[in-house]
């Protein structure tokens, strides 16, 4: 295939960080390399590569976050696992020919990604990715899976048989960072990571988490998620402290009646 018509094609690469870590004293910023020196041994040619970094983004440290930001990798804040998946893989597969010719990627051993189900329909050829002694069940969906994934790999073994030197930039057509809840884009890493800790995105995530049917209160989250714990805290400390208050001038009011009558009845 020649050159040019081979980098036409984009590659589309989801890493979900919340199972597929960086490994331990692995540097971050030669990911993307391995990622796309993979790629292509598998293809047997060069073509774009876009790699999407997803996850719960919320408790992954900021350094991390920036590292991989900046190394040319997406970073998508989609916490719904197999929901949000199946949503950024029909965007792709209605911005890219769904052919054999196109290839994509998943880094995960989520099972509700590892979903064969939800590759079938796009006729992409599928590779899949999982950590070491922790191949997702899924991919024993015979045979289906076997349909769908022309390939598996062991995550750590990819990084470490692709090490590359190659120094890598940002995809200049991509958005740097996106909050899937939100649906907004960030081209600086450090907005992204400030407005994943905004009251803006909480409340955001409040509005769409599954209610109580009787109090109609978010389910699976803590108070703190949704309330500021500070307001919770001063709230419930105000009323402390004004029950206290009361109850000190109640007391004093009834010690003085109790004095002035005890001193009518001594001067009767
Ligand atoms: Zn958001």
């Amino acid at each position: 295939m020649a050159g040019d018509a081979a980098l036409q094609r984009r590659t589309g690469v989801w890493w979900d960080l919340n199972t597929c870590p960086v490994p331990d004293g692995f540097d971050p910023r030669r990911v993307r390399g391995c990622i796309e020196s993979a790629v292509h041994k598998q293809m047997g040619h060069r073509s774009k590569v876009v790699i999407y970094a997803m996850g719960n983004l919320e408790y992954i440290s900021s350094d991390l976050l920036e590292e991989i930001a900046y190394s040319g990798i997406v970073l998508v804040h989609a916490p719904c696992g197999g929901n949000d998946f199946r949503k950024l893989l029909g965007e792709w597969s209605q911005l890219n020919p769904s052919s054999p010719a196109y290839t994509v990627m998943l880094i995960s051993c989520n099972y509700t990604m590892v979903d064969p189900y939800l590759f079938r329909p796009t006729r992409f050829t599928a590779f899949c990715v999982y950590p070491k002694d922790s191949r997702p069940v899924t991919l024993d969906q015979q045979p289906v899976a076997q349909k769908v994934f022309v390939g598996e790999f062991v995550w750590e073994t990819l990084l470490n048989d692709n090490i590359t030197c190659e120094m890598m930039t940002v995809n200049e057509d991509e958005p740097l960072c996106i909050c899937d809840i939100c649906d907004d884009t960030f081209e600086i890493c450090a907005e992204f990571i400030t407005h994943l800790k905004s009251e803006e995105h909480i409340k955001e995530l409040s509005d769409i988490v599954p209610r109580d049917s009787w109090y109609g209160k978010p389910m699976h989250f803590a108070m703190f998620a949704i309330i500021p714990a500070t307001t919770i805290i001063t709230c419930s400390s105000i009323t402390k402290v004004k029950i206290i208050i009361a109850r000190r001038i109640w007391l004093r009011k009834w010690l003085k009646k109790r004095i002035a009558r005890a001193g009518r009845e001594i001067h009767k």
